[in-house]
């Protein structure tokens, strides 16, 4: 399927739709879940157009990915979490629930998550 330019996430990054930043870089955004799972819920998104993880492995450059999971452990240690520790999941593909057609890293913590295999 196409990449859709008008999903909510891209509406974000292109600073049409607000939300609540918790850090920038030339690769990543990252900014706080509108309905929190967690005392910490952070989305992090690559800025280059990817529906998904799949996507993301296939068409991004070295670049883009290694930028995006630095960002992610940026964000882990800007929170506080990366010491009690949290979860990162990405949601891919029907069965998964998936909500928003733009790769999104949740990262996930501030409480004891218990066990979620699945
Ligand atoms: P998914 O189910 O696709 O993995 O997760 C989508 C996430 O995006 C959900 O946790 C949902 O709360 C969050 N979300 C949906 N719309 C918005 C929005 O407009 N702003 C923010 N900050 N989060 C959103």
């Amino acid at each position: 399927m196409a990449y859709d330019p008008n999903n909510i996430f891209a509406r974000i990054l292109r600073g049409e739709i607000p939300c609540k930043k918790e850090y920038e870089d030339d690769f990543a955004l990252a900014f706080h879940d509108i309905n929190p799972q967690a005392p910490v819920h952070v989305l992090v998104i690559p800025k280059g157009a990817y529906e998904n993880m799949t996507d993301f492995a296939e068409r991004a450059s070295d670049s883009e990915i290694g930028g995006l999971f630095r960002a992610v452990r940026k964000v882990s240690a800007q929170l506080g979490v990366d010491g009690p520790g949290y979860r990162m999941i990405a949601n891919i593909g029907d069965d998964s629930g998936s909500e928003v057609p733009h790769l999104h890293i949740h990262i996930c913590g501030g409480r004891k998550l218990g066990r979620m295999i699945p």
